[in-house]
């Protein structure tokens, strides 16, 4: 199964619940929101998706990470082969 995660910048407040429990995929930018961290070291600035086999991080502490956000600023879906998108994973 294939998942990308972005960040809602609209939504986001801020909260940082998402960098404490998944630091390896999260970190505040300069604005206050939050921005999804890549393997290769940069960040993604914008709302775009990110696919997770570009994040050094698990399922698991992705999903909770999202589940943490107190605002369901943290979208994660499912794609096929192609990248398009399947389902929506969370919010559920
Ligand atoms: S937990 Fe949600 S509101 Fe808080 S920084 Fe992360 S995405 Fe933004």
């Amino acid at each position: 199964m294939a998942l990308k995660v972005k960040v809602d910048r609209e939504l986001c407040i801020g909260a940082a619940s998402c960098v404490a429990v998944a630091p390896n995929t999260f970190e505040l930018d300069s604005e206050g929101k939050a921005v999804v961290k890549k393997k290769d070291g940069s960040v993604e600035p914008t709302s775009n998706f990110v696919a997770y086999t570009d994040i050094n991080d698990t399922e698991e502490n992705i999903l909770n990470s999202a589940k943490s956000c107190p605002v369901n600023a943290i979208i994660i879906v499912e794609v096929d082969d192609a990248g398009n998108e399947i389902r929506q994973v969370w919010p559920s």
